[in-house]
């Protein structure tokens, strides 16, 4: 069975029956299984990657179903955490691959047990903060990680190889101020350009597992589906020499574990504060009421700037950065909704 089920791959003469081996052999790690890791888990799965560990803390939404083809709208309507949801299907479309559904929130406390045994890394997220704690683990234990973003048509995807590429600090040496980079919740986002960007991704991954690391793409892919453009970088440019994470060794955000930096339950008030990010930053709250346009009512002083989402829920944010979210007293949604119209 098993033989005939990769018969296309196994034909395709970079990859062959030793290549199809070592997809077998791997295990890989899909942070977030929303438009990018969804789809990217899915073409995994089918090419047979023996061991998946998906890892999300959301649950399934009407407004994912246009571009996340795994769910469906029975696990809408159920609002279905997405890992369960996306692990049920993974088994119906592979059930020879073991597939390791994980319902959490990825922070520094936990991210490192979620590496174990991991051979390649694929970056589902939709934010920059988990991104720079992935890129410190992958430092640190040396894994090797596929970056993918996605807004409106554009995107990008690169091949993250700790002690041979760049990291992803030398892009981004920090955490940009979200007033300067729209969410998919304030942009939008198509489903045309989620699956391309996803599919590179998972491209990226097999073409590493199956033959090594000098098989992965040198250059940063981007593409802008609306123009029909479609770019490469080359990153070596952007080597500074002094990256903070690959070339001083620090790791800020996994060494941010525990104190001011995790959320607080306002029990009895039906809210939850977030705290400021690591870096000190001063938000331009004009300019965020101004990206909340259209998306519910909006009130802003020279203190703070409100979003009421819908009727019982609401972001107050502060200029530092920090949130109250009112509505809710779940940290990990709380999350998840400052990350959708916030950022990070
Ligand atoms: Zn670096």
């Amino acid at each position: 069975m098993t033989q005939q089920r990769y018969d296309r791959q196994r034909r395709f003469a970079p990859i062959g029956d030793e290549g199809q081996q070592r997809i077998e052999a791997a295990t890989v790690l899909v942070i977030g299984v929303g438009a990018l890791g969804s789809v990217a888990a899915e073409v995994l799965a089918r090419a047979g990657v023996g061991r998946l560990r998906i890892v999300d803390r959301d649950t399934v939404e009407w407004s994912n179903l246009q571009r996340q083809s795994l769910y469906t709208e029975a696990d809408a309507r159920e609002g279905l955490a997405k890992v369960h949801a996306a692990a049920a299907r993974l088994g119906e479309i592979n059930s020879e691959i073991r597939i390791e559904p994980i319902a959490a929130d990825v922070t520094a406390a936990n991210i490192e047990g979620l590496f174990a045994g991991v051979d390649l890394v694929v970056d589902g997220t939709d934010n920059f903060d988990i991104r720079m704690l992935i890129n410190d683990v992958a430092l640190e234990t040396g894994t090797p990680w596929v970056h993918g973003g996605c807004l409106g048509a554009s995107g990008q995807v690169f091949l993250f190889d700790p002690g041979r590429t760049i990291c992803f600090r030398c892009l981004v040496p920090s955490v940009p101020d979200p007033t300067s980079v729209a969410t998919c919740d304030q942009a939008g986002v198509l489903g045309s350009a989620t699956h391309v960007v996803a599919s590179l991704q998972a491209n990226e991954a097999l073409k590493y597992l199956a033959a090594g690391a000098a098989a992965a793409t040198p250059k940063i892919q981007t593409l802008d589906l609306w123009e029909g453009r479609f770019r490469s970088l080359d990153p070596s440019d952007l080597r500074s020499g002094e990256c903070r994470a690959c070339d001083l060794g620090h790791r800020d955000f996994l060494h941010r574990r525990g104190g001011v930096t995790e959320p607080v339950v306002l029990c009895g008030r039906n809210a939850v504060q977030l705290p400021p990010p690591a870096e000190d930053r001063v938000l331009d709250l004009s300019a965020m009421s101004r990206l909340w346009e259209g998306l519910g009512e909006t009130q802003v002083n020279r203190f703070l700037a409100r979003l009421q989402i819908d009727p019982t829920r609401s972001i107050t944010l502060f200029r530092d950065g920090r949130a109250v979210i009112n509505g809710t007293e779940d940290a990990a949604e709380a999350k998840t909704l400052y990350a959708r119209f916030v950022g990070s």
